[in-house]
Order: structure tokens, then C-alpha cells, then sequence
């Protein structure tokens, strides 16, 4: 929806009314530094995204997935392999995996 801003007159969009002030003028308003409050959020976007390569690194470190193994054990299933020894093994190896 499209608004004009009250002090500036600036027009902008907002689902959110701010007591019909432009983000710009509600910030100055409300006394927020919207330099600091984005770099703020641009640090903390840069911790996310190390948290997230870190989390992926110990995934992999961790070794299979539970999706990946049960796709595994599925396939492996001594059923599926006429009981061979083979496949008993491989299946219960898969098993014993965290
Ligand atoms: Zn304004």
C-alpha cells in the first residue's frame, strides 16, 4: 500500500502503518540509527552464515545422514539380495553406523 509520509512527504510502501511517517522519518522519530541497526544486522547475517558452513562441515564430519542411511539400508536389504552374505554384512554394518 502506498502512503505519504506526514513530515517529508515522501511517498512509500508499507503493510505496517508508523503513524503515517516514512521508515526514514519513523527511525529519526523513534531516535533508531538505521546505519547501525544495518550494520548490526549485516553482522549478524556474517555469524549466521559462518554458523551454517560450520554446521555443514560437522554434518559431513558426522558421516551419513539418517536420510542417506535409510535410503542405504534399503537398498542393501538382504531381502532385496536373495539373503546373500554380501548384503547380511553390508546391512548390518549400516546399521551399527550412528
Ligand atoms: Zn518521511
Amino acid at each position: 500500500m502506498i502512503h505519504v509520509c506526514i513530515r517529508c512527504e515522501l511517498k512509500y510502501t508499507s503493510d505496517y502503518p508508523r503513524a503515517g511517517l516514512c521508515p526514514r522519518c519513523w527511525a529519526e522519530e523513534n531516535q533508531i540509527n538505521l546505519g547501525k541497526l544495518a550494520r548490526g544486522l549485516i553482522d549478524m547475517v556474517e555469524m549466521l552464515e559462518a554458523d551454517l558452513v560450520e554446521c555443514q562441515r560437522a554434518a559431513a564430519r558426522a558421516g551419513l545422514s539418517p536420510d542417506l542411511k535409510k535410503r542405504l539400508l534399503m537398498l542393501a536389504h538382504p531381502d532385496k539380495h536373495g539373503g546373500s552374505p554380501l548384503a547380511t554384512r553390508v546391512f548390518q554394518e549400516l546399521r551399527g553406523m550412528q
